[in-house]
């Protein structure tokens, strides 16, 4: 099996939580012979400087080949007045549209060594693990018609479109399930289904993708109401599927729970498994080059790569102890320290995490 990776530092933090996390992926490399080929190229502000676009022909042409893509962030205040048509972001929605990225994994997960980083109370989240499987091509956010447009009293209307086909429901409802088999076999999807009839479509396709997971404990929830148990009771859930706008919504509120931006992963997945992993922040420009900013993000964005492109759960459940061994030698990086541990840099928690991982 070819075991191309694609790493694309980009810009801000992106170059330094990065070069841990590929200290962390030649580790595993290392202990199981798994043979990655690691090619580097630019994108975002880095890709502007270097190719004069966020993200070159040869850049996409090169994240197609490979099997997975390893993101760090893209942006930053050296490229927020540069035309519109090449700003940094553009380059990612370039990529992800390209690459047909449909599913995007968000999980919450809030190591119990970080509970009191948590705006809600520790018994409430300590040992969160909850994963949101959101809809990321279709939906309102892409629908036909949309616009502003005059009505006949002279009044302005903004209206958009909340299209949904079963083609795109059953996909993203299979992942959902794929997904719940992997972990503790519970999926609620969260639509609107007592006001919009594309909820009402997407309702009845996911209950027909039920009868082909029988082991998996299928619940439906209208949004309003999961944004609210999220908050009262978040350790309810295990998956949780829903659409591209809700889907964006509650992954935010979800990653809040946990207190600590640095040490969420994400993945985006096209129908093969094939996918592009990052952190879930941004570039953070604010604490650029300091050589402070916490690698733990995109070191689990390796682990989530190894677990659903390369079908290797070994080595990221391995990687995930590392993390937790780490956490509890009280090692914290700034913007996770607490009373009584130890503040360390990106690259010393990189390379802790690298030694823990050598002993297990
Ligand atoms: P941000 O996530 O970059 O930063 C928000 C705050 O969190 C900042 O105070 C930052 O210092 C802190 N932070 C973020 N990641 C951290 C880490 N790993 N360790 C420690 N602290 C961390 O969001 P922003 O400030 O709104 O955006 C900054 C730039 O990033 C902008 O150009 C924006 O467009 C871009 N951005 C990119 C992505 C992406 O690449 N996927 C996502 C969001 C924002």
């Amino acid at each position: 099996m070819s075991k191309k990776i694609l790493v694309l530092p980009g810009d801000g933090i992106g170059p330094e939580i990065v070069a841990e996390a590929i200290k962390v992926l030649q580790v595993i490399n290392d202990k199981y012979t798994l043979n990655f080929e690691l090619i580097e190229d630019a994108i975002g502000g880095a890709a502007v400087d270097r190719y004069g676009e966020p993200l070159a022909d040869s850049t996409l042409a090169k994240a197609k080949e490979v099997d997975a893509v390893l993101l760090g962030a893209v942006g930053g205040p050296k490229w927020d007045t540069i035309e519109r048509n090449i700003r940094p972001e553009r380059g990612l929605l370039k990529i992800r549209s390209a690459l047909g990225l449909f599913a995007n994994l968000r999980p919450a997960i809030l190591y119990p060594q970080l509970a009191s980083a948590s705006s809600l109370k520790a018994e409430f989240v300590a040992g969160l693990d909850i994963l949101i499987v959101r809809e990321l091509t279709g939906g309102i956010y892409f629908g036909e018609p949309r616009g502003i447009r005059t009505l006949e009293n002279g009044q302005r209307q903004g209206y958009n479109t909340l299209p949904y086909s079963e083609s795109e429901i059953r996909r993203i409802a299979q992942v959902g399930f794929e997904m719940a088999l992997l972990r503790n076999k519970k999926l609620c999807s969260v639509d609107k289904a007592n006001v919009m009839e594309s909820s009402q479509l997407w309702r009845e396709i996911v209950n027909e993708v039920a009868r082909e997971y029988p082991s998996v404990e299928l619940s439906h929830m209208y949004v309003d109401n999961a944004a609210m148990q999220l908050v009262r009771l978040p350790k309810q859930f295990d998956v949780i599927v829903t659409d591209n706008m809700f889907g964006d919504i509650l992954s935010d509120q979800a990653s809040m729970l946990t207190g600590s931006i640095g040490m969420l992963p994400s993945a985006s997945l096209d129908e093969n498994g094939k996918g592009m992993y990052e952190p879930s922040h941004g570039s953070a420009p604010d604490i650029a080059g300091k050589n402070i900013a916490n690698p733990l993000a995109t070191i689990l964005s390796v682990a989530m790569m190894l677990r659903y492109t390369f079908k290797h759960p070994e080595s990221a459940n391995l990687i995930e102890k590392a993390v937790g061994l780490t956490l509890d030698k009280g090692l914290r990086t700034a913007d996770i320290m607490s009373m009584g541990c130890e503040k360390v840099s990106t690259s010393a928690m990189g390379n802790a995490v690298v030694a823990e991982l050598k002993k297990l």
